[in-house]
């Protein structure tokens, strides 16, 4: 097994494969989108399965694949097929805005992925182009649909926004009646790519108030291991709900989690700068025995959580988007 300097172990690769997206999240992106990179400063999808290699030969069981919007980068299934060949890759998960996705179910269905995170802000279509800037949710309730009906384990995550979605919180949660999806409620953080300060008003304890006034029985369940989602279940439903403490970081103690940005920056945790350049080392040849010796040493000099490693960025205030971080 892998371990950092503070005896966490470290088993989860979450890997974006691209920048660029389909919806303009508000929280995530402005109107206009990023300075997107350019095709050469992407990693290849060469480089990204030498990662992969290297990684899970170091102990990583599980890799997620998110981005910007993975399902607008070109060849991603034939990316995912070699992906579901890496011997010792226990399992491939995915987080898509569920756009352009259902097409690909029944063939990611085929090569063992089981699990997706779908991103779903409100039942409200209206409410759902204010929020991400276009009209699509006809299609991702349509993925989700095709999700659930091939058996896939679905976690719908929500982004909670004062003052546009704070009405959504029982709609949403009210899903895991009849489904059996668990609904996340993630605080807003202030990744949005854009200028425009994000002041938490929603945090966790918000959120859960707002829950345990329409049920007063919600229930708290053991945490698992390394889970970010603090869960809970709402007597006589189907699903679960849950609530991610991401701006608050309260779960940074047992985070067992990297980060590979679509450029080939390596993260050791959300809220760094970015703490090797792998994709520059590759490129300039390094080989497997050296990559893995950066790797280590970067492992080993992890921030204890994100309050330090936010501190540690000094006078480079976190405002990337987390399209560019791999959300
Ligand atoms: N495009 C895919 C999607 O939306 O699911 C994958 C990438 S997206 C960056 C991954 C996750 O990050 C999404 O669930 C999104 O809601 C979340 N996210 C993006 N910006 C956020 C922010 N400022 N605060 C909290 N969560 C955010
Ligand atoms: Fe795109 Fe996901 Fe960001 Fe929304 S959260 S703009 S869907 S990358």
């Amino acid at each position: 097994m892998l371990f950092d300097n503070h005896g966490r172990p470290l088993e989860y690769l979450r890997l974006a494969v691209t920048d660029r997206c389909n919806l303009r999240c508000h929280y995530c992106m402005p109107e206009h989108g990023l300075e997107w990179l350019s095709r050469s400063e992407l990693l290849r999808y060469e480089e990204m399965l030498r990662l992969c290699r290297l990684l899970v030969e170091l102990g990583i069981r599980k890799i997620r694949i998110t981005g910007g919007e993975p399902f607008v980068r070109k060849d991603l299934m034939v990316f995912l097929r070699e992906l579901s060949r890496l011997d010792g890759l226990q399992e491939i998960a995915l987080t898509t805005n569920g756009v352009a996705t259902g097409a690909f179910v029944p063939e990611l269905k085929a090569l063992g992925i089981r699990s997706v995170n779908l991103s779903l802000d409100t039942l409200d279509r209206e409410r759902f182009f204010q929020i991400t800037r276009r009209d699509e949710q006809p299609a991702v309730l349509n993925t989700l649909e095709q999700l659930l009906r091939s058996d896939f384990s679905v976690k719908i995550n929500a982004v909670v926004m004062d003052g546009l979605n704070t009405d959504d919180l029982i709609p949403l949660a009210e899903m895991t009646r009849d489904l059996p999806v668990d609904v996340r409620f993630i605080e807003e953080m202030p990744f949005n790519g854009g200028d425009h300060t994000t002041t938490l008003r929603w945090n966790h304890r918000r959120i859960l108030d707002t829950l345990q006034q329409q049920w007063p029985g919600l229930t708290a369940l053991p945490s698992s291991p390394a889970a970010t989602a603090s869960e809970y279940l709402i007597p006589g439903h189907r699903g679960k709900v849950g609530i991610i403490a991401a701006w608050s970081r309260t779960f940074c103690g047992t985070c067992n989690r990297i980060r590979v940005t679509p450029q080939g920056m390596l993260k050791t945790c959300l809220y760094d700068n970015g703490v090797l350049n792998l994709r520059d080392l590759m490129r300039e040849g390094l080989d497997d025995e050296a990559l893995r010796e950066r790797l280590l040493l970067a492992f080993h000099s992890r921030h204890k959580d994100g309050w330090a490693a936010e501190n540690a960025r000094q006078n480079d205030p976190v405002h990337e988007s987390m399209a560019t971080i791999g959300g």
